[in-house]
């Protein structure tokens, strides 16, 4: 490569960066390398036809433009397209800096040699020597593109998807992980892939499991001394959709497992997504080695919807529950429940069905007096550790004996309300709670919120003490569920 393509490139790439997303510059253009220049050619390298094809299809303008900013009207962008991971590039010109793939390009799509197609044997589902078996996908058929809106926040990770979708395995985004806050779509948007999928290719074997689910196999499985059996039936998967892989953090023979599963599935051509509560690198916990593995396909950020999309979502949502919301109303909820779509949902659906049940008209003011303490609720995320705080006022103990493992009663019982009031008011599990607490076992949470259920009724001045302090949310959460 000689000083003066890379220049070429680099200006191009300014001009690239004020037009896109980081996000999208990240994934899209940052992987690219100029690889010559001659005269009023640039010629690029791209890892695989894919990406080209999306270049073509998101970014030509912006491509025509930066080029011809570098070298003149006559600019023209020739490509070479990586095949099979090794440097056999195609080149292909593009007149007028169009991009256009030549037929012998496209060697990527097809499958690599020895992989499973399941067209390719009668009953896909059979695993030999082991047993029968049909794959259950595990979706919700909900969870489609269809009803999934599309707003900036997720742009990049929809079309990815739908990209998947078309050709499960074959495109550069494997692993998909998908990251982000809860609430945000990730589960119906993994969800929403598989059952595309499935429509597009009814014999796929393809299967949705969430982390916890997976590990609580895996556990069984080494029980049951059947880790082969396990991590045979997970070889024949097409499409593996895991969820919330952040629970595998600390769990190193399901890491060690599921580092096996993976490589097998993943070189054998088989389509990997997973979503995750942060970025790969960031996982706590997680073995160095499985982390580069998650990294090394596509990873896109889901963040929070804007205005625009939440009402879209709003809008979408009312008329799937086919009651009237007016504009007015759906205004009000994407006004101030701004963090978090599952929020967003659960309060027009409370006030959908109050309004069914009640017949009062669903106006704005209704609106506004039966969410007011949603809206104190849901402007801010409520922390472990607020709730912690909190109680440990109201009971008068450190903030330290949430942790402690001492278990006399005048700690034990502030815990356990914890404990519950955390399980009420946040999304998380019972065992991150549990490690939250002095790292306890998920079972003593869910012994400490049924012992808290019991109490309720026995101490009408807990949510009293508890709201003095400022535990507003804590009622909130107490009258969700009918408790007080
Ligand atoms: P996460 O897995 O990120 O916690 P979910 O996928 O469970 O979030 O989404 C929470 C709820 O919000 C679900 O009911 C889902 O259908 C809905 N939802 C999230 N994003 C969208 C969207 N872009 N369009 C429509 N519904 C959405
Ligand atoms: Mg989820």
């Amino acid at each position: 490569m000689t000083k003066d393509c890379q220049m070429v490139w680099d200006g191009c790439l300014r001009t690239i960066r004020k037009n896109v997303s980081p996000q999208s510059y990240k994934t899209w253009f940052e992987p690219i390398r100029p690889v010559r220049l001659d005269s009023n050619s640039l010629i690029i390298q791209v890892p695989n036809k894919f990406f080209y094809e999306w270049l073509e299809e998101h970014y030509v303008q912006l491509l025509k433009l930066s080029i011809r900013q570098e070298l003149g009207e006559r600019a023209r962008l020739e490509y070479q397209i990586l095949v099979n991971g090794q440097n056999q590039a195609h080149a292909i010109t593009a007149t007028d800096a169009r991009l256009q793939a030549a037929p012998s390009a496209a060697k990527d799509d097809e499958p690599a040699p020895g992989v499973f197609d399941a067209g390719m044997i009668k009953n896909p589902f059979v695993i030999p020597g082991i047993r029968k078996i049909k794959v259950d996908p595990q979706l919700n058929a909900n969870y489609t593109f269809d009803n999934f809106i599309e707003g900036d926040c997720n742009r990049l990770a929809r079309n990815a998807g739908m990209a998947i979708a078309k050709r499960p395995g074959t495109t550069a985004f494997n692993p998909l992980v998908v990251f982000g806050d809860v609430g945000l779509g990730k589960t119906h948007l993994a969800q929403a892939i598989g059952n595309e999928v499935l429509r597009n290719f009814e014999h796929k074997a393809v299967l949705y499991v969430s982390a916890e689910k997976f590990t609580n196999q895996i556990i069984q499985s080494i029980k049951n001394n059947a880790v082969n059996d396990f991590v045979n039936f997970y070889q024949m998967i097409d499409v593996l959709i895991i969820d919330d892989i952040q629970f595998l953090s600390g769990k190193q023979k399901t890491q060690e497992i599921f580092f096996h599963i993976f490589n097998q599935l993943h070189q054998s051509g088989k389509q990997i997504i997973l979503t995750a509560d942060k970025s790969p690198h960031e996982l706590a916990n997680v073995e160095e080695r499985l982390k580069s593995r998650l990294g090394s396909g596509l990873t896109i950020e889901v963040h929070a919807p804007d205005g625009e999309t939440r009402h879209a979502i709003l809008q979408k949502k009312a008329e799937s529950l086919g009651y009237p919301v007016s504009p007015e109303v759906i205004g009000l909820l994407a006004t101030h429940i701004a963090s978090n779509v599952r929020e967003l949902e659960g309060a027009l659906n409370r006030l959908v069905a109050y309004s069914r049940l009640t017949g009062e008209p669903l106006t704005p003011d209704l609106a506004r007096s039966q969410l007011a303490d949603l809206f104190r609720v849901f402007n801010r995320t409520i922390t472990l550790e607020d709730i912690q705080k909190v109680v440990a006022d109201v009971f008068n103990v450190r903030v330290s004996d949430m942790h402690s493992p001492r278990r006399s009663r005048e700690v034990a019982r502030p815990r356990q309300v914890a404990m519950y009031l955390a399980k009420q008011l946040t999304n998380k599990s019972y065992p991150d709670i549990g490690r939250a607490f002095g790292g306890r076992d998920h079972t003593t949470v869910i012994h400490a919120c049924e012992q808290v259920n019991i109490l309720i009724p026995r101490d009408p001045t807990l949510a009293e003490r508890l709201q003095a302090k400022g535990v507003s949310a804590g009622v909130v959460g107490l009258d969700r569920d009918g408790a007080v």
